[in-house]
């Protein structure tokens, strides 16, 4: 799989490098480790985001050739022109944004490289491991399947911090001793000083988003006898405390830190309806709950958006929840298995038992 895309890349000329709206550390480090990698090729490459990187990345080395898509003819002629469009950190159309259209349109080779579950059909050329930490980690071996000594600081940066981020500072069930062996070879490679970038990630919150997490912290709610639990983040909440919604990144794991919970929910009401994030322990699997919402993800993090508001996706969220863990039904939010969903789970019984 790695050699096709290799191929890809010493075939052709004209490279268009895009990801997932609202992108994240892993989304926007792993186009900027391949753009310059592209660009140390001679390579000719554009990349186009739906939205701006985040702010607490903006700082990493080429971030300011990461383009926000603005509709215009030369950015379109750019997307239609490319020989190859890379789609990195998501697999799904819908989450490109305002660049679904003119990605699907393109005459050019679609090729994903990515780490998260269903996978859509529409790619010509894939690069996938679900089991990877990261997209990052994809685009490392990428360029040390082509040539470890191109990885300088700018590409080592752009890895390192899209690894870090996707896997909460490396303490996630997809952190293993061969990740680290990647990490120390980014590291030696960049001359990195892990520190500093850990700085420059984590530690530039504002007050604002801490008094938002304390309003967040007392909306901690328990259901299913403590196994689950969920915080919710409200316009009220954002105005009162100056905050923005981009603050509340990272507030749900500190329901996941609850003693005895297995997953954590974060319910952010907006204007049109609520995204919901999930985050779970080892064997817990949420991507499937997202996806019965229209969401997706990984099995430890998902997301989905229902166009309703708070309190109704609440209950329907807990309403489904004993579909999708191994759970008792609460008394009063009772609900059956249909035949469908039945069978759905014994097939995730089997994934699970098969895994262990
Ligand atoms: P977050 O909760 O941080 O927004 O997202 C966690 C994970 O869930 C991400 O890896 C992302 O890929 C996935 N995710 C979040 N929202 C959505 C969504 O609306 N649709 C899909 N398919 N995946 C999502
Ligand atoms: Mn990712």
């Amino acid at each position: 799989m790695i050699q096709s895309i290799l191929d890809l890349i010493e075939k052709h000329q004209r490279f268009f490098i895009s990801t997932h709206i609202r992108p994240d550390g892993d989304a926007l480090g792993s186009e900027l480790a391949l753009a310059h990698f592209l660009r140390k090729l001679g390579k000719d490459v554009a990349v186009i985001n739906s939205d701006p990187p985040p702010m607490n990345l903006d700082w990493l080395p080429g971030a300011d050739m990461v383009h926000v898509f603005d509709g215009s003819l030369g950015q379109r002629e750019r997307i239609d022109g490319a020989d190859v469009l890379f789609i990195l950190d998501t697999n799904a159309i819908d989450r490109l944004g305002k660049l679904a259209a003119p990605v699907r349109s393109s005459r050019g080779i679609k090729a994903l490289i990515d780490h998260h579950t269903h996978p859509e059909i529409w790619f010509d050329v894939t690069y996938e491991r679900e089991t990877a930490s990261s997209t990052g980690e994809l685009i490392y071996e990428l360029i040390a399947a082509y040539d470890p000594g191109m990885i300088d600081t700018e590409i080592a940066s752009a890895l390192y911090a899209a690894i870090v981020t996707d896997t909460g500072s490396f303490r996630y069930s997809s952190v293993t001793p061969a990740l680290h062996r990647v990490v120390a070879d980014i590291l030696e490679r960049g001359d990195l000083s892990p520190a500093s970038i850990h700085i420059a990630v984590y530690d530039t919150r504002t007050t604002e988003s801490l008094r938002l997490l304390g309003r967040v912290l007392e909306s901690i709610t328990l259901r299913f006898n403590g196994e689950v639990a969920y915080v919710v983040v409200t316009p009220r909440m954002l105005r009162e405390t100056g905050a923005s919604s981009e603050d509340t990144e990272g507030f749900v794991n500190y329901a996941l830190s609850i003693e005895g919970v297995r997953v954590a929910i974060m319910f952010l009401e907006t204007e049109n309806g609520t995204k919901m994030s999930f985050r779970s322990k080892a064997d817990a699997y949420v991507n499937m709950w997202a996806r019965a919402f229209g969401g997706g993800g990984h099995k430890n993090a998902s997301g989905a958006y229902l166009r309703v508001p708070l309190e109704e996706a609440i209950d329907q969220v807990m309403a489904a929840a004993p579909r999708f863990l191994e759970i008792e039904p609460e008394e009063s939010g009772r609900v059956d298995l249909s035949d469908e969903d039945a069978s759905y789970l014994s097939s995730l019984m089997e994934l699970k038992s098969q895994e262990k």
